[in-house]
């Protein structure tokens, strides 16, 4: 048995796969001592691990929106700074034998250098690497198009970042990851959460140290909590809708106002998840037709579901093909563009710009998606190579796996 730290990114799509590999571990005798903020703890508590706090959830959302990923960045290097003498004594008291780092977790990779000790990282997202895409191509991708403002703001923030990332170099003797390090906290061991066919560059861009086991997913340990208050007495047997935003930019009001007038008592039953961030007032009554929540139980209602109407978030895409749910794809920030496309370039559904999002096309979109089969029969086939790729248990393989190989 060994002790494990785990250092997480405190968001639901980075820490949700991660919980089915964590209690695995535990069932085969691992001690898990996992750190997030204290949103997540009631999920992360029911896997069996023990759970430690960053602190409140604000230090990581300050800088949420601003500048693009290099806002984001400053964001994150700034919490870094705020919580690391802390935190160091903390995982220092853990005296773990390795840590495993989830790849946003800009903290975690500092801690590592810091306390140097072996360890893996696991990928919530598509992994990236500069075989992948070399820095100045993803600048490129991210700012090429972007207004005037938001490079700006994105230069702000890099000045930012550098800033605080010399003071961290300085205090603590450590390199602060560069852009491409920052998505992806790269280790010897990289497990990641799609399949090699599914991941862009899959063939081509990544070597053998990476591991791609397919989405992490099981209706426990964290499906009893929050299915309990879901009313599902109340699905009729129309074919139903799934919308959901996601969980980080998802106060979108007006959009599901279309959504309201796309579809309220127009055949379907929509289950339409608005996340925690919106203002409740700025919501029109939902049609009849309507079931609204600011978190669902998204594997369950997916496996009800004909259509998901999805911002392309890498688990939320995971999860609709895993249970063979044709999307709309709406794309909202850099991550979930790269997942749209490939999610179109498979024929698993269609990528919807947001500015083209009218009743309209919602409607004709969701009509030409229920109807035609090959939207559903591409999901049925990604699907295949998705649950071929062995999920949490195989995370668990490789992780003890790995582990024998550097004599723990
Ligand atoms: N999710 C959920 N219920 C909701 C909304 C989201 O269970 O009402 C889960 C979803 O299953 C997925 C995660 O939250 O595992 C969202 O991750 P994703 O990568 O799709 O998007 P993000 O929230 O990070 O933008």
């Amino acid at each position: 048995m060994s002790k494990v730290v785990f250092l997480s990114h405190p968001a639901h799509g980075h820490i949700n796969p991660t919980l089915p590999v964590v209690a695995e571990l535990i069932r085969r005798g691992e001690e898990v001592v996992y750190y997030a903020t204290d949103l997540f703890r009631p999920k992360i508590e029911a896997t069996g691990a023990t759970f430690r706090s960053y602190g409140p959830q604000e230090i990581f959302e300050r800088k949420l929106a601003y500048g693009g990923m290099l806002g984001g960045m400053a964001g994150l290097i700034e919490a870094a700074e705020e919580i690391l003498p802390d935190l160091l004594m903390q995982v220092r008291d853990d005296q773990p034998d390795y840590l495993l780092l989830e790849a946003h977790s800009l903290t975690g990779n500092l801690v590592q250098q810091i306390i140097n000790r072996p360890a893996m990282t696991l990928c919530s997202m598509f992994a990236f690497n500069e075989q992948l895409i070399p820095a100045p191509q993803l600048i490129r991708f991210l700012y090429g198009q972007a207004p005037h403002e938001a490079v700006f703001d994105g230069l702000l923030g890099l000045n930012h970042y550098i800033e605080v990332a010399q003071r961290i170099s300085q205090r603590y003797g450590v390199l602060c990851p560069n852009m491409i390090g920052y998505l992806s906290n790269r280790q010897p061991l990289n497990i990641v959460f799609t399949s090699r066919y599914f991941q862009i560059g899959g063939d081509r861009a990544f070597d053998d140290s990476y591991k791609f086991v397919g989405p992490s997913v099981t209706p426990s340990p964290t499906a009893a909590l929050s299915n309990s208050d879901f009313p599902w007495d109340a699905l009729t047997g129309q074919p139903l809708i799934y919308i959901s935003m996601g969980t980080m930019y998802n106060a979108e009001a007006e959009f599901y106002h279309t959504c309201f007038d796309a579809f309220g008592d127009g055949g379907y039953q929509v289950v339409l998840s608005i996340g925690q961030r919106i203002d409740e007032q700025a919501l029109r009554q939902a049609p009849a037709n309507f079931i609204v929540r600011r978190y669902v139980p998204q594997l369950e209602i997916l496996q009800r579901a004909a259509l998901f109407i999805t911002h392309g978030g890498m688990n939320s895409a995971n999860e609709g093909i895993l249970y063979h749910v044709p999307m709309i794809v709406l794309p909202q920030q850099a991550d979930h563009y790269v997942v749209a496309q490939r999610v179109g370039e498979l024929g698993a559904g269609v990528v919807l710009d947001r500015s083209q999002a009218t009743v309209e096309r919602l409607q004709q979109l969701a009509t030409q998606v229920i109807n035609e089969p090959s939207y559903k029969a591409q999901c049925e086939k990604i699907a295949q190579g998705l649950r071929d790729a062995g999920g949490y248990r195989r995370a668990a393989d490789e992780i003890l796996a790995y582990k024998a190989t550097i004599g723990l």
